[in-house]
């Protein structure tokens, strides 16, 4: 038995409290440590408070701390996130909370205990819009819970709210424009302005976090820096000298075609050595890649401005030449609003003004989804001085593919499952920024990468369960790695993949290695749609109805849920079609059965991993 991590400062209990905490949180998954954390803060908030005695316990009375300072939790640091954005600011302002001397506590949104929401007095949320208007994975039942009649009066409650989006899509932050209102219509105070990060998150963030901080002091009168008071865990990541900040330069081993040369996708399986990084990841986690813009498209970009690559730019006290900082540093696939509004000004071009009218965000979606920087500068041109371009230019951020292996069977590699994203636009062929750089990266190059843990989205510790995997398309990557784990570790549970793409015979991704797992008894069933073999559209959805029976009773017995792929149309529809199999199979209303669906992802057995 480990005792409690060396980090944290010695426990304020008698050695055989300590060792029950330590038996009772061993081989906890993290979102249950952060509910262990927040339920034991709630009892310390309703415990009779003894602040002097308890600084004085710890040695860390000091002449000046007002005594309410101390003890019960009073600053909650709520987050939701998808790919871990908000979780690392959240945690970031925790961290910076904590060496203040405030009373802490951070949670993830799903292992927040609602119940306690009522109580609350001080709590900041930061949270992430998916695509047009989604929340996070981890934050949807904690929206749901807001927005609906449950939702208690928050009459005591002081919040401020930091949304964090792409102003590509129309709903920018629309998960925390919602709540920000939500939370205020409820009774609550707002401390705050909401804010609102773009992809280049720290420009706002940064600032934001630094209020929200200053305001944190001054609402818990507290200035001076004490003893820690409730420990906050680094992010799993922290032992690694690698990260977002710093990414490792992982070499190229292999990039193989997986679709069939009659397939209408370029589906690439990928290789990428980890030797010696000492990086490690577990099925489940994504890796990030830094890619650049391809020099074709800059050299577009450039001749469409009229605008010397070689021009030295300072921006942000750096110094570049532009046609650096449009390979390696500017976002040139996504198109921003705030950037549209300057193109629209110096173009005076009276059809993309009336498009930036607040009534027709529908139609600037649709704009902006045909359209690269390229696209625009071409329809609609326009002058812009180099400096203005890169200050207007959001920053190239990096992309998250899930991962499509398990270490305990590949070693120190990271496989990932790429579609090689090319479409015609309105003025020519365009590609994915970072699945086009993988393709034309030969093996041996180096690939800038780090590992993006991703906790909501891992196999149950108990590998006597059932799974039941769905992943159409490149949504099956995690799924290799899930069954190349369990088959590593000797897991008895049975494992049910259901997978579909365009057609059998030039989609049928990691076919061979499907076979062989059925052959090897490390996958008991493969069930497959091939949407465009038949007359009408079969998808993975019509496998669930046609097996509803069995995918309940597997439910039933215990079997943890996946689905992994588009998040748009695939997974809503994949959603309805569990909710019909779960009301008709265990007779359940649709409100109940939601209930279930939404029980058994309270209790991790459901997890999505869907973009
Ligand atoms: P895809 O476009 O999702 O197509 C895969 C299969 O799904 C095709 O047979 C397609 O049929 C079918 N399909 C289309 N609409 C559907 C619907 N409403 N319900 C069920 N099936 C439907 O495949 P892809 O090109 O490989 O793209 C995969 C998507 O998953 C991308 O959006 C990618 O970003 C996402 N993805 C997410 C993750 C993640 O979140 N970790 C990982 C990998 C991939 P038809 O085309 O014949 O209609």
């Amino acid at each position: 038995m480990s005792p409690m991590p060396a980090a944290f400062a010695p426990a304020p209990m008698p050695e055989d409290k300590l060792s029950l905490l330590t038996r009772l949180t061993e081989g906890l998954e993290p979102h249950s440590l952060w509910w262990l954390s927040g339920y034991a803060a709630g009892l310390a908030e309703r415990a009779p408070e003894r602040p002097v005695e308890r600084a004085a316990e710890r040695g860390a009375a000091r002449p000046g701390i007002a005594a309410e300072t101390l003890g019960a939790v009073k600053l909650s640091i709520v987050y939701g996130s998808q790919t871990g954005n908000s979780k690392r600011l959240a945690e970031q302002l925790a961290a910076q909370a904590e060496s203040a001397g405030l009373a802490t506590r951070l949670l993830r949104a799903d292992a927040y205990p609602l119940r306690e929401l009522k109580d609350e007095r001080l709590l900041y949320l930061v949270i992430s819009t998916q695509g047009d208007g989604d929340p996070p994975e981890d934050a949807r039942g904690f929206v749901e819970y807001l927005a609906g009649k449950r939702a208690p009066e928050l009459k005591r409650l002081k919040f401020a709210v930091l949304g964090l989006g792409d102003s590509s899509y129309p709903q920018f932050c629309g998960i925390a424009r919602r709540l920000d209102l939500r939370f205020a219509q409820l009774g609550a105070q707002r401390l705050l302005d909401r804010g609102e990060a773009d992809l280049d998150i720290e420009s706002v963030a940064t600032p934001w976090l630094q209020r929200a901080l200053q305001t944190a002091k001054e609402q818990l009168k507290t200035s001076a820096p004490l003893a820690s008071v409730t420990p906050l865990r680094p992010g799993p990541q922290a032992a690694s000298p690698w990260s977002k900040e710093k990414p490792y330069a992982a070499e190229l081993l292999l990039k193989q075609r997986i679709s069939g040369r009659g397939s209408q996708k370029d589906v690439r399986h990928i290789e990428l050595s980890l030797e010696g990084s000492g990086l490690s990841y577990q099925p489940g986690d994504a890796l990030g890649v830094w890619a650049q813009n391809s020099p074709p498209l800059v050299a577009g970009v450039l001749a469409a401005l009229h605008l010397d690559g070689e021009q030295l730019v300072s921006h942000g006290g750096v110094q570049l030449p532009l046609r650096d900082w449009l390979v390696g540093r500017r976002e040139l696939s996504k198109l921003s609003r705030p950037f549209l509004l300057q193109h629209a000004e110096r173009a005076q071009d009276s059809t993309l003004k009336s498009l930036l009218a607040p009534e027709q965000s529908a139609a600037l979606g649709e704009f902006v989804a045909q359209r690269q920087l390229l696209d625009l500068l071409l329809q609609y041109p326009a002058d812009w001085s180099a400096e203005a371009l890169v200050a207007a230019l959001r920053a190239l951020t990096p992309r998250l593919y899930s991962l499509a292996s398990s270490q305990l069977h590949v070693g120190p590699e990271a496989h990932l499952t790429v579609h090689h994203v090319h479409y015609q636009s309105v003025a020519g062929a365009r590609w994915g920024v970072a699945s086009h750089f993988l393709s034309a990266q030969d093996e041996g190059a180096q690939v800038p990468i780090f590992i993006e843990a991703n906790a909501r989205f891992r196999l149950p510790k108990d590998a006597s369960r059932d799974l039941i995997m769905i992943g159409p398309g490149t949504g099956v990557a995690p799924f290799r790695g899930f069954v190349q784990e369990r088959a590593a570790v000797g897991a008895s549970g049975k494992n049910w993949l259901l997978f579909g793409n365009p057609h059998a015979r030039h989609d049928f991704l990691y076919q061979l290695e499907w076979q062989q797992a059925l052959k090897a008894g490390q996958l008991q069933r493969l069930d497959l749609a091939f949407s465009r073999d038949h007359a009408h559209k079969h998808y993975v959805q019509h496998l669930l109805e046609q097996n509803g029976r069995q995918v309940y009773a597997w439910l039933e017995s215990g079997a943890h849920l996946y689905l992994c792929g588009d998040a748009t149309r695939m997974a809503r529809d994949v959603e309805a079609a569990l909710l019909a199999l779960i009301a008709l199979h265990g007779a359940h209303d649709p409100d109940s059965a939601r209930d279930y669906l939404s029980a058994l992802q309270a209790q991790g057995r459901y997890a999505r991993d869907v973009y």
